[in-house]
């Protein structure tokens, strides 16, 4: 969900693809964990910690096993965009959702007209982070967050820089009184409350809704959804747009996926929003967007989908909060169908479709299983001249047509 650069700000969601290219590499070292809480004191005394609050938070301080446990086995994982939306939007989550809109609809009014963000896609990202408040209730997931931060920092390795960075935060947010040590809950990498803040994005967008002097994201809902639109207003939230539209793409214009310019500049291309309506605000700028080239929907993108993924960089992430929040709001599925599986080839097939290709003198790239704009180019280029959408998709529809000679 954060702006935390590098490796650090991958690992520690729950609930989201990521490429988990770092490896955890568990540090030897040879303090105890009270030495370690001792020579950790002058870092949180020069952010301003008092000794009552360091006491209060780490004096019994031990690392917890579970938390070791998932920073080692954090596997990469990676699944495509359908895949992902089918687990995240279900009907569920978007009934529950509907409910949650009729239980705090005059609350979600309020923080719309303060801070201006959509109150749907608030619901959504609520519904995304915590299913609306209901995995904090799961002590297998919740635990205490100084606890969870002290052992990545205590454990050292790759992790560490992000442990104690937070920790410090953390240590912040105690010593102000939001809430106790004790009661700063949190995923086993520091994500909090109900909208999963890790604590320097609390420290730099939480607000205190209800005005008791407490940012209290953990148990007033109303803070904790004010902390979210909050947090999308200052990354940029454009008041009164959406994130995106699903499109249709005329066959041949596949290959200006990932370009950008304006709707009505789309539009002139024959891009055309599904359903025929037109696009309201026609100069704004939008990325076209199709996970599943040819073969499922298509998207343009404007700003506010970059705004959401300031939560989390993914664009999987922004996709489902932004259809989440269309299906609370009462609209339907997208018009086209995402293909049935998840048709991903095997190394040894990329690789076969890439000989192929090579074969008829349109790669000349490495043949090493690696998809990159060479190989989708080659792929365009068949796909041409054979009058398809070039999408530069590599599917196992496309490895049938190259091995029947076609
Ligand atoms: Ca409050």
């Amino acid at each position: 969900m954060h702006p935390v650069a590098g490796c650090a700000a991958r690992f520690w969601r729950h609930s989201v693809l990521i490429f988990v290219s770092c490896v955890f590499a568990g540090a030897v070292h040879a303090a105890t964990p009270a030495q370690w809480v001792k020579s950790f004191w002058p870092t949180a005394k020069a952010a301003g910690i008092s000794w009552a609050t360091y006491q209060a938070a780490l004096g019994n301080f031990t690392p917890d096993p579970a938390v070791l446990e998932k920073a080692s086995n954090q596997a990469e994982f990676n699944q495509t965009i359908w895949m992902y939306l089918h687990k995240t939007v279900t009907e569920r989550r978007i009934v529950t959702g509907q409910a949650m809109l009729g239980q705090y609809g005059a609350l979600l009014k309020k923080i719309e007209a303060r801070y201006g963000v959509d109150r749907h896609v608030v619901l959504a990202i609520w519904g995304m982070e915590t299913t609306y408040g209901d995995v904090l209730n799961n002590p297998a997931i919740v635990k205490n967050v100084i606890r969870s931060l002290a052992t990545l920092a205590y454990q050292g390795g790759s992790r560490a820089k992000f442990g104690r960075s937070q920790l410090v935060a953390a240590l912040k947010i105690a010593q102000h009184g939001d809430i106790t040590p004790q009661r700063m809950t949190g995923s086993w990498a520091g994500a909090m409350g109900h909208t999963q803040f890790i604590p320097t994005t609390y420290a730099a967008y939480a607000v205190d809704f209800d005005g008791d002097g407490k940012r209290d994201i953990w148990n007033n809902i109303g803070d904790a959804l004010a902390s979210t639109a909050n947090y999308l207003k200052k990354s940029g939230w454009q008041s009164g747009a959406t994130w995106g539209y699903e499109v249709t793409v005329p066959k041949g214009s596949y290959k200006l996926v990932g370009s950008e310019r304006s709707l009505s500049a789309w539009q002139k291309l024959g891009v055309r929003r599904a359903g025929g309506k037109a696009f309201p605000r026609p100069g704004d700028s939008a990325r076209l967007f199709a996970p599943a080239g040819a073969d499922g929907p298509a998207f343009l993108l404007i700003k506010n989908f970059g705004v959401i993924k300031r939560y989390n960089n993914a664009d999987a992430y922004a996709l489902a909060v932004g259809h989440l929040a269309d299906r609370i709001r009462g609209g339907g599925a997208f018009a086209v169908d995402w293909p049935d599986a998840d048709l991903r080839l095997s190394d040894t097939e990329l690789m076969q479709v890439q000989k192929l290709l090579a074969d008829r003198g349109l790669y000349s790239g490495e043949i090493d299983g690696n998809i990159g704009s060479g190989s989708r180019a080659a792929i365009m280029s068949y796909q041409e001249t054979l009058g398809l959408a070039a999408d530069g998709q590599v599917s196992q529809k496309l490895l049938e047509m190259l091995q029947s000679g076609k």
